[in-house]
């Protein structure tokens, strides 16, 4: 299945030479529509019928992303030295000064303070439109500014970026922008202030495989051309690789990026997350659970209300419990696994991070899944408790899987680490943290998810170390044994609170949450207010040293398990002391 040279990609090929950026088109060069009157193509160089994107100029960035005369430059007078010094060809020389001509600017890039949306923040703008937006020593020592700009002054920061290949007549000095532009990075995260970049086309070599691989968040244009190699060395090696590999829809669906946002929607984007995250309200509430005297149930009876076809999923939970909610894709590995939705929003004024397990969601081929885990979905759980650790935001996991996805594919690409990591990083976070089990809490999917200051479960959701069919099967070799092995699986939210595995249930409607989901949520958020106002007080010391104590000793097991051990370490103690004792005598009888 080859694609050696697809029409988009021969049509992109050609606009590639239109390097006059002022240049109006009055057809699309792609779709031949008529652009030359759209506001979306006079704004924003947007194609309105085939939505093909045009190199736009580094000013009109900066007025497309800033809110009108905020911006404001910083470090202007950095300027490249006289360009001889670095090259001993004439044609470089000769290309700096046509690039300065063409485009009116001294460098690859401009960095700037500016409003987003009223948020503060540090504006890069890295433009291949000028000497390929190469990263060079003046580039690199501009970007690491800026960073640095915003990490003193505890300010998010804001990269949009075009760039492809080397500046290789800056030597190795250009090869060690990369170390020094992504050691930047760590400054403006510091402050838990977020890095964000919106990727346009091209965005390859050293400048995607540094600092802006290193963005809290990713965004790309669509169609962008990505990758650490550009087309042409692809082409060079892979004589039939395929175009659209190669594109930010490709780099989406394999994990890689956050999302894809067309130009004249980055705007509004950037602002809902700036605004999210400069929100720096923490509950404080009083209002406690319902002191509702929770009865026993038939464990059986509770699986069915726990896989009720109409029992909210965490989707509903996302666009009902909470605001503002803006979903963030991919492991930034190797996929984009549907069966966690991570993203960031708002309960009752207080931004958090949340990373929930989705059950039932439509496969391709039109199959339901019951949100089987894969390696990259376990990743992707980390990525939001890392983010939240950097944001300096509670970290909110939803529960409801059948465990992780067996097979193969699964395997080779690191199952099992990937568990053993997700309960290290989210055990281990400086953050609050509070996890509820909605549905089916199951296996390793549960656990990785669970390690947390407060583990929630809803009253009729259950909690399992296998699905209790297997359980029967494996026990009893027949499903029927199902009613024995549901009850000794102890799986209900009484009996695991009983053990110690939770610390609170979570009250539902009469009948079950899927009877009255609107009021489930109700009761969910007035538990979850009253946790996040408890957590709120708490220093991350404390978190995490509680939360190493808590799961170090959960369950009636490990208080029985501490008697036994202090019980042999007496034991051995004394058969140590005898054993040294008898030596003695033995020696002193010599
Ligand atoms: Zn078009």
């Amino acid at each position: 299945m080859t694609n050696k040279n697809s029409d988009l990609e021969k049509k992109i090929d050609s606009i590639g030479d239109l390097i006059d950026l002022q240049k109006l088109h009055n057809n699309c060069i792609v779709c031949d529509h008529e652009i030359i009157n759209s506001n979306l193509y006079k704004r924003f160089r947007i194609c309105p019928s085939c939505r093909y994107h045009y190199t736009t100029t580094l000013r009109r960035k900066i007025a497309i992303i800033s809110d009108r005369g905020s911006f404001r430059e910083i470090n202007k007078w950095i300027e490249s030295r006289n360009t001889t010094d670095f090259s001993p060809k004439n044609s470089y020389k000769e290309r700096f000064t046509n690039d300065k001509k063409r485009t009116n600017l001294n460098e690859a890039v401009i960095t700037g303070e500016c409003l987003i949306g009223g948020n503060r923040s540090v504006l890069i703008i890295l433009d291949s439109s000028f000497l390929g937006g190469t990263m060079g020593l003046v580039v690199g020592e501009k970007i690491s500014l800026a960073l640095e700009y915003a990490g003193k002054n505890k300010l998010p920061a804001v990269g949009i970026i075009t760039s492809s290949g080397k500046r290789f007549q800056d030597g190795i000095l250009s090869l060690h922008q990369m170390a020094k532009t992504v050691i930047s990075t760590k400054l403006v995260k510091k402050n838990n202030n977020p890095f964000i970049v919106i990727l346009g086309n091209p965005c390859t070599g050293p400048v995607f495989s540094s600092f802006a691989s290193m963005a809290d968040i990713i965004f790309s244009e669509p169609k962008a051309h990505l990758g650490f190699a550009s087309l042409g060395e692809l082409r060079e090696v892979e004589n039939n690789h395929i175009y659209e590999d190669h594109l930010s829809e490709f780099y989406l669906d394999n994990g890689q990026i956050d999302k894809i946002i067309e130009r004249h929607e980055i705007k509004n984007e950037i602002t809902t997350i700036l605004s999210l995250i400069s929100t720096n309200l923490l509950l404080k509430s009083k209002q406690k659970y319902n002191n509702k005297k929770f009865v026993k149930k038939n464990p059986k009876q509770t699986i069915n209300i726990a896989r009720n076809r109409k029992r909210p999923t965490s989707k509903y939970y996302l666009k009902n419990l909470f605001t503002n909610f803006v979903e963030l894709h991919g492991d930034r590995i190797s996929n984009e696994d549907k069966s966690i939705i991570l993203g960031l929003g708002k309960i009752s004024g207080q931004t958090v991070v949340i990373a929930a397990q989705e059950k039932s969601f439509l496969l391709e081929n039109k199959k339901y899944t019951m949100g089987e885990i894969t390696p990259s979905g376990f990743r992707k759980a980390i990525r939001g408790a890392k983010l939240a650790e950097s944001l300096n935001l509670c970290f909110i996991t939803l529960i409801d899987s059948l465990g992780p996805q067996i097979g193969t594919l699964n395997e080779k690409q690191g199952l099992a680490s990937s568990i053993s990591n997700c309960i290290n990083e989210i055990s281990n976070i400086n953050v609050p943290s509070i996890s509820i089990i909605i549905g089916e809490g199951i296996s390793e999917s549960a656990i990785a998810f669970s390690v947390t200051d407060r583990t929630l479960m809803m009253e009729n959701s259950i909690y399992a170390s296998v699905k209790p069919e297997a359980a029967a099967k494996i026990e009893t070799n027949e499903i029927e044994g199902i009613d024995d092995i549901a009850n000794a699986l102890k799986l209900t939210a009484l009996d695991c609170k009983k053990i110690g595995v939770i610390d609170e249930i979570i009250q539902e409607p009469i009948k079950g949450a899927h009877d009255n989901p609107k009021e489930t949520i109700k009761l969910v958020e007035k538990s979850l207010i009253y946790e996040l106002s408890n957590l709120n007080k708490i220093s991350s010391y404390s978190l995490v040293k509680n939360r190493y104590n808590k799961i170090r000793n959960t369950g009636e097991y490990s208080n029985k398990y501490k008697s036994n051990f202090i019980k042999e370490i007496n034991y051995l103690g004394k058969g140590i002391k005898n054993s040294i004792q008898s030596f003695r005598i033995k020696k002193d009888s010599k």
